[in-house]
């Protein structure tokens, strides 16, 4: 193994294959499977990061891929963010993900047949990969899923399911931004404080809940005017438009929109202490993690604090318990309280120190 090359395959799969081995050995891969099934119209990636820790959670993207080389690098870069999310935060699984390359026109029943293929594939992994929802699919599909195989979570509450994650998300980044505000200001509360949400669907609307219940002030945009509307109404939150929310003026920025909401261009703009959010790939690249660093501004890493989604379907995997689920991921508070200390102690951005706790834990040691 190469390990030294590991942050430097990562980068590569964003541009173009070399070798494919050469890459899967890099970011320490251990099973890619792939799966095409002419009758259903199934194409169907499954990449299994690592199994060390357990069997693989991870969910089913499905997305109209330009082709297969941008399905693969799709599963590649998520089924390790998995890995690395699951290792963060304690659970006894490994980090895997599925991407279904969808086909155009395609019908309701020609969507369940293709779900129920994609369901006989997940069950011939012998149980080392438990599929979920992702971007793209619903309950509905994770019902066709169930019906040809147990290793899936997150189908229809009704036969037993947990339901929508977004809740534990959100409680989750809210545990997040305490522990943030503990170790920036050494508050034990967030009575007062002014936190910028950029994004209030799903998990930015409960976490403007929660925080607005805790006594917060909020600023909230989304391009989807109902949905700021939502949280004007519900929670008395001011707005503004969706390219003013970095420079406002609060104490926490949290991003709970799109990927790279931190770059080149919005970090000057910044102008908070904390920023704590739901989004997944939060930093452009690794290196903004050295920019806030440089800025001052505290970052509670994106895989640590947004953990709450998977550490409640992972309660569902050994038989649902919303309280105990809950409970775990209340604990997502000492997660960033960890990395948030030991960055301080070692002088380095936090984005690299969760990296560091996960490999050690995956690896023994953290890769170059
Ligand atoms: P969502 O689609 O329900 O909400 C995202 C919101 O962002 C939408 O309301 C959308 O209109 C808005 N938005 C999009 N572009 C925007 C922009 N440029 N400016 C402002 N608003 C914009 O998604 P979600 O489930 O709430 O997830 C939010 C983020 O959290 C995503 O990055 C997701 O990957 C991540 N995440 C979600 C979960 C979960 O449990 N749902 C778990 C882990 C991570």
């Amino acid at each position: 193994m190469r390990r030294a090359e590991s942050r430097a395959a990562l980068e590569l799969i964003q541009e173009v294959f070399v070798d494919l081995f050469d890459v899967a050995d890099d970011l320490y891969f251990g099973e890619i499977h792939l799966k095409s099934d002419p009758a259903s119209g199934l194409r169907a990636i499954v990449a299994i990061h690592d199994l060390k820790l357990g069997p693989a959670i991870g969910g089913c993207r499905f997305y109209e891929y330009p082709n297969s080389d941008a399905a693969l690098r799709d599963a590649l870069r998520l089924a390790r963010g998995m890995s690395y999310k699951a290792a963060i935060s304690n659970l006894p699984h490994g980090g895997g993900k599925a991407v279904i390359m969808r086909p155009p026109d395609l019908d309701d029943n020609d969507r369940r047949a293709l779900f129920e293929s994609y369901g006989e594939f997940v069950d011939s992994l012998n149980g080392n990969y438990i599929t979920c929802e992702d971007v793209g699919t619903c309950v509905d599909d994770m019902d066709a899923v169930k019906s040809r195989t147990d290793q899936v979570l997150g189908y229809n509450p009704d036969a037993g399911s947990s339901g929508d994650p977004s809740p534990f998300t959100a409680f989750g980044v809210r545990r997040g931004i305490e522990a943030a505000a503990k170790f920036r200001w050494d508050r034990d509360d967030l009575e007062g404080l002014h936190i910028a949400i950029q994004g209030v669907g799903s998990v930015g609307y409960y976490l403007a809940g929660e925080l607005h219940e805790l006594g917060a002030s909020l600023t909230v945009t989304d391009i989807d005017e109902s949905a700021v509307q939502r949280c004007v109404d519900e929670f008395g939150a001011d707005t503004v438009a969706p390219d003013d929310i970095y420079g406002v003026d609060c104490d926490i920025f949290a991003p709970c929109a799109l990927g790279s909401a931190i770059n080149e261009e919005t970090i000057p703009a910044l102008n908070c202490e904390v920023i704590a959010g739901s989004a997944n790939n939060q930093l452009a690249t690794n290196q903004h993690g050295v920019a806030l660093r440089e800025r001052d501004i505290v970052y509670a890493p994106d895989y640590a604090i947004n953990a709450g989604g998977l550490i409640n379907v992972a309660q569902e995997f050994r038989g649902y318990d919303a309280q105990t689920a809950r409970k775990k991921t209340a604990a997502i508070y000492d997660t960033v309280l960890e990395i948030l200390e030991r960055a301080q102690r070692e002088t380095l951005p936090t984005n690299l120190v969760a990296d560091r706790i996960v490999e050690e834990r995956l690896y023994g040691s953290a890769l170059q």
